[in-house]
């Protein structure tokens, strides 16, 4: 015999599994999850097509943000308050990739509004361009704790999202702050003082590597080779956007 408050309960249960079944046949559950070695460029394919309500969504980069979800797909989503997709210009001819969020970015859910994202709106303002001229992105979207390095895991689940974000972007430069994002999109395992100071290729963009805001705020000696590296940046800049307009 089930007691009044058991038959409540299960009553709220049935109505509950009904709402679940309503959602997912609008397409508003189950969100798709690519696979990590899945190709980058059908990532928003595929969530458009399995998830046919996604595409009210206004732009592809947004598509993206969808796909990521709730994300789960590696440890760090157990801490973090935010997932920090990116933030800018969609339509920039430049764009910079960090590391991961610190503890503003978390929570603030936007990428570099701490002290070395101030110190990198300097940076890109000492070249004459806005903030809002440029887009920024992570190579991981999610803090780790006590800001330690990303682990591969998770630099190899929250790749494909960058990459086809890269993809959409269609950046005429990139520029990579830091080991992690240098060695990350150039798939080398060379120290970012070897790295930095010259253009690479990534997937046919230019990409210059250079230091991290974070790490000259702990050597501002080295503020002298970001300099030179960003002027080698910002004439390929004048250039390449002179060339297209
Ligand atoms: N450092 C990064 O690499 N990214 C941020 O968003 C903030 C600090």
């Amino acid at each position: 015999m089930i007691s009044h408050h058991e038959r409540e309960l299960l009553e709220i249960l049935r109505d509950f599994k009904g709402y679940l079944c309503w959602q997912r046949k609008r397409g508003l559950l189950g969100l798709s999850v690519p696979r990590t070695e899945e190709p980058a460029a059908r990532i928003v394919g595929k969530v458009a097509e399995e998830q046919p309500s996604f595409s009210s969504c206004s732009n592809d980069l947004e598509k993206i943000r969808m796909g990521i979800g709730d994300c789960r797909r590696c440890k760090l989503w157990e801490n973090r308050k935010n997932i920090v997709f990116g933030s800018g210009n969609e339509k920039a001819d430049l764009v910079f990739v960090g590391e991961g969020p610190g503890a503003e970015e978390d929570e603030a859910g936007e990428p570099f509004v701490g002290r070395a994202g101030q110190l990198l709106t300097r940076i890109i303002e000492s070249v004459e361009l806005k903030r809002d001229q440029v887009y920024i992105c992570n190579i991981i979207k999610c803090r780790p704790p006590q800001n330690r390095n990303p682990q591969p895991d998770e630099i190899e689940a929250c790749e494909p999202f960058l990459a086809a974000q890269l993809q959409v972007l269609a950046p005429k430069l990139i520029c990579a702050l830091g080991t992690f994002a240098a060695r990350t999109l150039l798939k080398s395992s060379s120290p970012i003082s070897a790295l930095r100071g010259r253009f690479h290729n990534y997937r046919g963009i230019p990409l210059l590597a250079t230091f991290h805001p974070a790490y000259l705020l702990r050597n501002p000696p080295e503020k002298k080779k970001v300099w030179e590296d960003m002027k080698m940046l910002k004439q390929e800049y004048d250039r390449l956007h002179t060339s297209s307009s």
